[in-house]
């Protein structure tokens, strides 16, 4: 917080500086956060204009006062202008300019601003902050109309290598270390698919891992995302490194084979599996030898369900005995279907796209059922699969191009890697299992689960 005040401070200088004043530079408030955010108080070297240093044209270099403030709970940057004596007329031509470059139907509780005031209320510069990174300013210039500029600040990217052993759970550790505590959460992403940390992190283990922390003026800023990491235990090795694309998110080990898995585990939480896949099952409703296309999971109305991929939409609403059905069309001929749903999470709808881990009903007793229960179905190419057989399959791995690009990159990193020294448990590497080569079938279009 004070680095980020301390910033906005330094920023602020800058604007004055270029319009003849000189910038002082307060010691920083402690205490409240919220007053740590508000930036530092700056004077104007009044007596540089009152000296004739500034004398062009008519543009007023005499400033009496500079209120600042941060947004508040019901309050706009106008009356937050007006209550500390800025003209009305005066901000509201300023608040027009200023919304050439900013939509104030967007302006949030804890943006800061800064102004500057002649002693009739005249505003002669405003400057509004909407993140570390963002700050637009107005400026009266010797026309009497005010300009508005939007600044960027240029965030800077730093890659940094670090050792975290394994003294607790993964959080204590990234604790212990020195590290932001977001570090651990990234951290436990990467390696969700195979590692479960609270089950599987052993005192002794360690990581090493290189991300990106991300500078603003020179100073620390915020975590960037984790390009490569490495798990060393006694119960094995992993290796992650992030997808050649910018952004993206998506982690490989050395040979590109994806670290994702293409399914959730499961696409709710549940009690137990009442039902498996069984193409020779008798049902229990209709007493005639019927096969049981999917997994039930036993779990009390209301339980939100999950996409278990990324897709399309296919299908919802009531479908004879399936009761309320979703159905998403996924990538690789796959396409997933959840039955006798109580209700549809608002705004799911047919065409509509839908990401992994996202909640598209919830579990219920509709249709042809006997109980609460989801039923879940997977189809490939068309073909009820057994879901349960499919829940290991990965993403599919790299390829052509993309492959060629990571390679390149991942031998840098596995070097960055290889220099941080750390006391692990000898283990010999494991390497994420053979993902499933992605099938060239086409979509399936029926949608009867
Ligand atoms: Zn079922």
């Amino acid at each position: 917080m004070i680095s980020v005040a301390i910033l906005l401070g330094l920023a602020f200088g800058r604007i004055w500086t270029h319009r003849g004043g000189e910038v002082e530079e307060a010691p920083v408030a402690s205490g409240s956060p919220m007053l740590a955010l508000v930036a530092p108080r700056i004077r104007m070297a009044l007596d540089g204009a009152r000296d004739g240093r500034f004398v062009e044209g008519s543009t007023p270099a005499v400033t009496d006062l500079q209120p600042s403030g941060t947004i508040e709970p019901g309050q706009t940057l106008f009356s937050a202008l007006t209550e500390r004596g800025a003209a009305p007329a005066s901000a509201q031509r300023a608040l027009v300019a200023l919304s050439a470059k900013f939509d104030f139907r967007r302006s949030r509780v804890g943006h800061t601003w800064e102004a500057s005031l002649q002693s009739d209320g005249t505003l002669v510069a405003l400057k509004y902050q909407t993140s570390p990174e963002r700050y637009l300013e107005a400026s009266l210039g010797a026309d009497a109309r005010f300009s508005a500029v939007d600044v960027r600040v240029p965030v800077e990217r730093r890659t940094q290598a670090v050792a975290i052993p394994i003294i607790g759970s993964l959080w204590e550790s990234v604790e212990a270390a020195g590290l932001d505590a977001q570090l651990a959460q990234s951290l436990a992403a990467v390696f969700q698919w195979d590692i479960d940390f609270s089950q599987q992190a052993v005192v002794g283990d360690a990581l090493r891992v290189v991300y990106e922390r991300h500078f603003l003026d020179g100073k620390p800023y915020r975590l960037g995302d984790v390009l490569a990491a490495e798990y060393l235990g006694a119960r094995g090795a992993w290796v992650g490194f992030r997808s050649p694309e910018e952004d993206g998110t998506d982690y490989f080990n050395a040979k590109g084979e994806s670290l994702s898995k293409l399914f959730l585990a499961a696409p709710c939480r549940y009690r137990r599996i009442s039902s498996k896949f069984d193409p020779n099952r008798l049902h229990p409703v209709l007493k005639i030898r019927r096969p049981h296309l999917g997994v039930d999971y036993a779990a009390p109305t209301g339980t939100p369900v999950r996409a278990v991929a990324d897709g399309v939409v296919g299908f919802v609403g009531p479908k004879g005995g399936n009761g309320n059905l979703v159905s998403i069309k996924h990538g690789y001929g796959y396409e997933s279907g959840y039955a006798h749903l109580s209700r549809f999470a608002r705004g799911i709808k047919a065409g509509q796209r839908v990401e992994q881990g996202q909640v598209i009903g919830f579990v219920g007793n509709t249709g042809l059922s006997t109980g609460a229960h989801l039923h879940f179905g997977l189809k490939h190419d068309g073909t009820f699969v057994d879901p349960l057989e499919r829940r290991d399959i990965r993403r599919p791995a790299l390829k052509g191009r993309q492959l060629a690009a990571y390679a390149r990159r991942v031998g840098a990193l596995r070097d960055l890697l290889d220099k941080i020294s750390v006391t692990a448990p000898a283990a010999s590497p494991t390497e994420a299992s053979d993902p499933a080569p992605p099938s060239a079938a086409s979509w399936d279009e029926s949608g009867d689960f």
